[in-house]
């Protein structure tokens, strides 16, 4: 069994950070990790040793709210497309997530979920994916955003309970302001999938109805719900003021601005926030006019547009996102790391086996110099990319 030995890094656990530690992988997991120089390991039993060089050595970043990259998107529902997405997301660290659909009709989403559905453990030389993210069809329109309206629907028994049947569907964002959609929420819950309020123009006493309901998540924090007010906190105000809510965010510090950043991880702490991309198409492509569905977008200086100017996703990275959160925030990497992997793992149920460096968890980590770069990134103990 190939067991690879990492020495001589900054390592950062749930509960220690050992500058240096050493862990070493059995097969898929992590056999053993621990501070100062690794024992002596039979030569024998070693298939390779890393000197990380006094670097991060994190838990794989977890994407859960990504469309795409590289040309492709996960509406494509096509098998190479997911593969060229992972492999450009473990590029930047990722290790696992949850491609994630647009607002469609029925076929095509049910066709992600099918395709997600024929799906085990890591994507060829890229990422694992993790299930399904529905972005809609559920939303409100008039906090679209870049959804299509002319899609956006109340959730009926017969379209969601297909697609929550297919067992691959980890998270759903939906608009809780209508009742029709309550029942999905209750749902859900009861099924352990993890619903997000997102493109919402819920209010503050809407989100505490839905958060009885088992909303335990918004959808892109501040970008496509109600805004803050001191006198209608809306759903800004419900994410800030509810400790049942754990915050998805896209620090491209174009979608939310610095110092927004800062207030979010300041209400919340680093557990409440989950970092997400938000990705599409375009990410990892040089700037220029790309299509989402049947529209047109354009990229520019880091932000993707509809004609009318509207951001439409982002071509964010993981690795930037905890750059831009450390930024913002002024948090060390031992304070904000969950908020890259570990927030992500709880939120869809998969944290006993992802997202933090314990023995016996899944051998998925990152190592990232003192500029975030990605070093190298291993996927159920394989090296799947170096620099
Ligand atoms: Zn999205």
């Amino acid at each position: 069994m190939t067991a690879i030995l990492i020495k001589n890094a900054h390592l950062y656990s749930t509960t220690e950070h050992w500058k240096p530690g050493w862990l070493i992988t059995e097969g898929q997991k992590i056999r053993a990790c621990g501070p100062g120089i690794p024992p002596d390991f039979k030569p024998e039993f070693i298939t390779r040793t890393i000197d990380a060089n006094s670097q991060a050595l994190l838990p794989g970043f977890i994407d859960l709210h990504v469309h795409g990259a590289v040309g492709y998107e996960a509406m494509d529902a096509s098998l190479i497309g997911l593969q060229e997405m992972a492999r450009f997301y473990v590029q930047h660290g990722v290790t696992g997530f949850l491609p994630t659909t647009w607002t469609a009709n029925r076929q095509a989403t049910q066709a992600v979920v099918d395709l997600v559905q024929t799906l085990r453990g890591p994507l060829d030389g890229g990422a694992s994916v993790l299930g399904v993210h529905l972005e809609g069809p559920y939303l409100n329109p008039i906090r679209c955003g870049a959804q299509d309206t002319t899609q956006i629907r109340r959730a009926t028994k017969a379209e969601a309970l297909e697609f929550l049947d297919s067992g691959v569907v980890r998270l759903v964002a939906l608009a809780p302001e209508f009742l029709e959609n309550l029942w999905l929420v209750d749902e859900c819950s009861q099924r352990g999938i993890r619903v997000a309020a997102g493109h919402t123009a819920a209010t503050f006493a809407e989100m505490k109805t839905a958060v009885e309901h088992g909303v335990q998540q918004v959808t892109h924090c501040f970008n496509a719900m109600t805004g803050f007010s001191h006198r209608e906190p809306g759903t800004v105000g419900a994410a800030l003021a509810l400790p049942e809510i754990h915050c998805e965010m896209i620090a491209d510090n174009i979608h939310v601005h610095p110092a927004a950043q800062k207030i979010l991880v300041a209400a919340k702490g680093p557990t409440g926030v989950i970092l997400i991309t938000d990705a599409v198409r375009g990410a990892g492509l040089p700037d220029g006019e790309y299509s989402l569905g049947d529209r047109k977008t354009t990229i520019r200086d880091g932000a993707v547009r509809l004609p009318d100017g509207t951001l439409a996703g982002s071509v964010l990275t993981m690795d930037l996102a905890l750059r831009n959160i450390i930024q913002s925030t002024g948090l060390s990497l031992e304070e904000a790391w969950p908020m890259s992997s570990l927030n992500a793992a709880r939120a869809i149920g998969v944290s006993a086996s992802k997202g933090s460096l314990e023995i016996g968890k899944d051998a998925d980590l990152v190592i990232i110099d003192n500029n975030f770069k990605v070093q190298l990134t291993m996927v159920a103990g394989e090296v799947m990319w170096e620099a």
